[in-house]
């Protein structure tokens, strides 16, 4: 810790970026982060721009991150030769690939969905024969969020843009159907010497492929914790990961898979901001950055509640109790534009908080606030 960082650059500019910028202003860290689209360079938390491509990030920075795996792996290669770049390609290329991961995954014995790897309808007959149905067809690269997936019931004619993405060249990942009684997901961050901080166990409710809940700690998922530590410490270990990093998981009732990973922090980690002494953010730019990394102390139970095509009404965003984080994007169907954390010290008062807001949401917020309201009115019986 000789030289402390005091520009970091972030390649993405999104509301994960805008995130970390906020965590590392504190420590007296200021960011830059690139459009990888359009080779904008701004200061993620006043929109200014700053210049024009990659040269610009770099004078901007004296070491980088990410904020996603799907920035092109050229424009990271060719910036990792002028700056240190922290996670490194190592993890952003085995993370940011479906298959990839599974390579990782099978090297350490973590289990996961019986899967086969395809690049035409004769591998996906096969795996409809293998693996039977619902059958989970998912790009290897580059879908999140639900899409770029697809999900076949029976046999049939199959859909004909995922015929027409493997005949451009597209290798898909098909995976058996996991009977999951709920989601989990593990994240931790670890630094420049390996040094490794946990966070607890969430529990993540999606709809239409898109997260809308977390609820963190996950109610009785204390056996699990141990187990996800390992995995992930596994993993992160394995590509000499520095920086957040998350691990998607089914629990069965019985035993847990991992669905997927991610090198960076993660939509279900947001709770950390009100729930947690140290957010998942603050931990990644203290990793990147080569600052000691700061164990999370939990306090109460947080619900995040993802803010999905639709700007919620000032009454709402702005309700007591209510933590808003509004990402400055326009509105769109199924885009996430913002969260809300909910904090309480039991399920029946964060239940009364989420009946409260209920009135005042609009078509999405409800659907969310919905799903949140069954699985409080479950846990605080
Ligand atoms: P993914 O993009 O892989 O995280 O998938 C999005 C969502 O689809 C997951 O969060 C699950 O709810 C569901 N899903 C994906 N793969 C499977 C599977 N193999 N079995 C059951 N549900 C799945």
């Amino acid at each position: 810790m000789n030289h402390i960082t005091r520009k970091l650059g972030i390649i993405g500019d999104g509301q994960l970026g805008r995130m970390l910028a906020q965590a590392a202003n504190p420590l007296g860290i200021i960011c830059a982060a690139i459009n990888p689209s359009d080779g904008m360079v701004r200061c993620p938390l006043t929109g200014r721009e700053l210049g024009h491509g990659v040269r610009t990030l770099i004078s901007e920075s004296e070491l980088l991150t990410f904020e996603s795996e799907h920035i092109p792996l050229v424009m990271a290669e060719q910036l990792m030769h002028e700056l240190p770049l922290a996670p490194s390609t190592r993890s952003l290329v085995a993370m940011g690939d479906r298959l990839g991961e599974r390579a990782l995954l099978g090297r350490h014995n973590i289990p996961c969905a019986a899967w086969r790897e395809c690049h035409c309808a004769d591998d996906v007959r096969l795996a409809e024969e293998t693996l039977g149905y619902p059958l989970y067809l998912k790009r290897s690269h580059g879908g999140y969020d639900g899409r770029g997936q697809w999900r076949l019931t029976a046999p049939g004619e199959l859909p004909a843009d995922l015929l027409e993405a493997m005949a451009h060249g597209v290798t898909i990942l098909a995976e058996a159907h996991v009977p999951f009684v709920r989601e989990l997901s593990i994240l931790a961050a670890r630094g420049r010497e390996g040094q490794m901080v946990f966070y607890p166990l969430v529990e993540n409710s999606h709809h239409d492929g898109i997260l809308h809940v977390t609820i963190a700690p996950a109610p009785g998922a204390e056996h699990w914790q141990q187990t996800a530590n390992d995995w992930i410490r596994a993993v992160a270990e394995d590509l000499d990961h520095v920086g957040m990093l998350a691990i998607e998981l089914f629990d069965t009732g019985s035993a847990l898979l991992v669905n997927e990973l991610a090198p960076r922090v993660h939509n279900s980690g947001h709770w950390s901001q009100r729930g947690a002494s140290h957010s998942q953010f603050e931990n990644h730019v203290r990793a990147v950055c080569g600052l000691p990394l700061q164990p999370p102390q939990v306090n109460g139970i947080t619900v995040m509640l993802n803010v999905i095509g639709e700007q919620p009404v000032p009454a709402l965003a702005h309700a007591p109790g209510v933590q808003y984080y509004w990402y400055c994007k326009a509105p769109r169907a199924a885009r996430k534009l913002g969260h809300i954390n909910l904090h309480g010290h039991d399920y029946a008062s964060l239940l009364a908080q989420v009946e409260a807001l209920k009135p005042l949401a609009g078509p999405t917020l409800t659907t969310t606030l919905a799903i949140a309201g069954q699985r409080l009115t479950t846990l605080s019986r």
